[in-house]
């Protein structure tokens, strides 16, 4: 096998036993990026260089001591391009610092190494919202990724990067994961710092790691989490060591299967993937239990004003004045403002400003606005309830497989639909994973289909130990 398509855990095993260098891994990865990346598209750029210093450099007595992390777009590493996958950052803004999750990776021993193809601004779910080129789906390079963290999950499952940072919102870990076969893991809102993060919308973001095993998952997530003074939501709780997850049983946990969300419309094949998982885990002795999220229907609909709404307020600082493009026709300040949004920004994102401005003007605040947040409280309150029963809530993470490229392009809403299963754990706040369980055979082609496990905040150690159990199988 080689280093590239190898797992955190090996080749840890192999630097410690100094089989191999750091170098060794970097040159490896490269060789792979620059083999398969101009067929999948996964990588805006890389410095190679520049990590092959950092690795000489790595502490291998530290947990990530010399591995590569391919990292999105969006999160800021010093002296490095971040442009959210759009024309208003791209060739324009370097980082001129490390976001808190880098400064954590680093402390870890880790090396950034590249940046990762998005959906412009971390908006959509298929990763044609960027502005910056196609990614396309290693198991069917005529399918979409998944996205906003489409690179991320790309490079994982093409063996082109070891492990991955991605951002979730509203889904953006845990479905590029789902669609491309690997493990995502959206975090507690509050476990890992967003201070670096581009911000979408705030009150839902969070960054997390995209792996090719649970226990990848469980290793980043040590050195992820923590709180950090400049993000004043991070949590000052304690973070246990992830890693004590692994290799446990599940017998007698209690799994609910929400009544809501194993309806019609679900693909056949992501159906039945999703049977045989719920027969798997009561093989392994988890009991099923059939629970009700009542006000999942309202949870699309909350999503598409609480998120706007924040975007619209988020992206008002790319004003051509302080970041990243600026307009060079514009006559005046007005047409200056106007010119460079205008030429900088993409449809989707102009959509969810559009939508955003809406929902914040004066007369419809309470129509809209105040009312996502009510049912933001529901939907909220649905999980507390459900959670006095069950210590884990499990879904399908997409109701599809991956798409081909372009199929839901021009049609949003059946791509905002298709958010139903992953909103509603960022609008409550929990912590949730998406781990392979099988494929789905759509034109001949044989997809991976995502298993999502909620827990309850905070719980990230029943989430590991039910997936890996689940994984182990
Ligand atoms: N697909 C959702 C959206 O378009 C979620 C995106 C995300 O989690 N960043 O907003």
């Amino acid at each position: 096998m080689s280093l590239a398509s190898s797992t955190i855990t090996d080749l840890r095993q192999k630097l410690v036993a100094k089989e191999i260098s750091p170098s060794d891994i970097i040159r490896d990865l490269a060789s792979a990026i620059e083999q398969k990346n101009p067929t999948l598209g996964a990588y805006l750029g890389w410095d190679v260089e520049k990590a092959l210093a950092h690795a000489e450099q790595a502490d291998l007595t530290q947990p990530l001591g010399g591995i590569p992390i391919g990292i999105k777009d969006n999160i800021n590493v010093l002296g490095e391009p971040c442009s959210c996958g759009s024309k208003m950052l791209a060739g324009t803004y370097r980082a001129p610092y490390d976001a808190g999750a880098i400064s954590s990776l680093r402390r870890a021993g880790a090396v950034p190494l590249g940046r990762l193809n998005m959906d412009e601004f971390a908006m959509g779910s298929s990763t044609e919202n960027s502005a910056l080129g196609i990614t396309r789906n290693p198991h069917d390079l005529e399918r979409i990724p998944g996205g906003s963290s489409g690179g991320s999950a790309a490079a994982v499952a093409g063996d082109i990067a070891i492990a991955t940072l991605g951002s979730d919102t509203g889904g953006s870990i845990r479905q590029p994961a789902a669609l491309c076969g690997c493990v995502g893991l959206k975090p507690t809102y509050g476990r890992v710092s967003r201070y670096g993060l581009v911000a979408f919308a705030s009150s839902l973001d969070q960054i997390g790691p995209i792996t090719k095993t649970v226990a990848d998952a469980a290793l980043l997530l040590n050195s992820l989490c923590g709180k950090d003074p400049r993000d004043s939501t991070s949590l000052d709780v304690a973070v246990p060591d992830f890693t004590q997850a692994l290799g446990q049983d599940i017998r007698g946990m209690r799994i609910g299967l929400p009544r809501e969300y194993f309806v019609a419309g679900i693909h056949a094949g992501v159906s039945a993937a999703l049977q045989a998982a719920v027969k798997k885990l009561e093989a392994l002795g988890a009991i099923p239990v059939e629970i009700s999220l009542p006000h999942t229907d309202l949870g699309v609909s909350t999503y598409y004003i609480i998120a706007p709404a924040e975007a619209s307020a988020n992206l008002a600082r790319f004003d051509g004045v302080r970041y990243g493009h600026r307009s060079p026709k514009a006559n005046d300040l007005l047409e200056h403002y106007m010119m460079t949004r205008e030429e900088g920004f993409g449809p989707e994102v102009k959509r969810r400003i559009l939508l955003g401005t809406y929902v914040l003007s004066s007369g419809y605040y309470d129509a809209y606005y105040l009312k996502a947040q009510r049912a933001r409280t529901l939907i909220r309150q649905d999980f507390e309830k459900a959670f006095e029963s069950v210590d884990l809530i499990v879904s399908p993470t997409s109701p599809a497989p991956a798409h081909k490229l372009g199929e839901l392009k021009d049609n949003p809403l059946a791509a905002y639909l298709e958010d139903i299963f992953t909103i509603p754990v960022n609008l409550a706040g929990l912590p949730a994973i998406s781990l392979p369980c099988g494929h789905a055979i759509e034109d001949g082609a044989s997809l991976p289909v995502g298993l999502q496990m909620i827990a309850k905040p905070l719980d990230e150690l029943t989430l590991l130990r039910a997936a890996d159990a689940f994984e182990r199988q």
